[in-house]
């Protein structure tokens, strides 16, 4: 099978569904994830904290293409721990997707849509406090609309530090994987993001990605367990 991964930010695929994707890749299926905007320019910073100054200072121009390339680096040794056939990066603006006319997104999608052919896409919640990755999953459902490529699911996960921030909170799984034997995986592949991980208690913590697996398990019947809400499933 083929497997289409959406994303808007490195680090959203292994948020959402990272022992899902290796789930997928241990069965032989293929998972190319594609990430759409950077990933970095909204702090404004060169310490990957928050600045709370909106416009780019000279100093910080000079630096962020590092960190843009220390990110993609970072996803390329992640998507190896999960067996990733082949990761995609484009650039639209860190959290300023809104700045960019819809059709623009929605075509980019629909290119990759067309040359990548997948039975299944993921993509992130379409009731996300980011943007991003609201405008995202709108763009990949507008690109995945039934016409010429048939796909035969289309499901979105939630993302740790946005899905559960937003009000009021709508993500309503009801597609559950085990994936007790992936959740070391994950929690590998989280560890590549080493910019983007939070100290406990912060939901981008590798302890609360153990406890949420667990979480989603405990609701589900497994030992641990990574949540989903179908969008569209289409049977011949
Ligand atoms: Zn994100």
């Amino acid at each position: 099978m083929k497997i289409l991964v959406i994303v808007a930010h490195p680090d959203d695929e292994v948020l959402g569904m990272g022992g899902t994707i290796k789930k997928h890749t241990k069965n032989g299926d293929s998972v190319v994830v594609a990430y759409l905007t950077t990933g970095i320019n909204a702090r404004r910073s060169i310490d990957y904290t928050n600045s709370s100054s909106y416009n780019f200072s000279e100093h910080y121009l000079q630096k962020n293409k590092k960190q843009i390339l220390e990110l993609k680096n970072d996803a390329k040794k992640s998507s190896k721990i999960l067996g990733v056939k082949n990761t995609l990066f484009f650039d639209f603006p860190d959290n300023e997707m809104d700045t960019i006319p819809l059709l623009k997104i929605v075509k980019t999608i629909e290119k990759i849509i067309l040359k990548e052919k997948p039975d299944i896409v993921y993509t992130s919640h379409y009731k996300d406090l980011n943007i991003d990755h609201r405008i995202t999953c709108n763009a990949t459902l507008t690109a995945c609309r039934p016409n010429s490529i048939f796909i035969k699911q289309i499901l979105c996960f939630e993302i740790f530090s946005s899905t559960e921030w937003t009000f009021s909170y709508d993500f309503k799984p009801n597609h559950f994987v085990n994936i007790e034997k992936e959740l070391s995986s994950k929690i590998n592949a989280m560890g590549k993001y080493k910019n983007e991980l939070k100290k406990f208690p912060h939901p981008r913590s590798l302890e609360n990605i153990e406890n949420s697996a667990k979480r989603w398990g405990s609701i589900s019947g497994f030992n641990a367990a990574e949540a989903f809400q179908i969008i569209r499933k289409m049977q011949i």
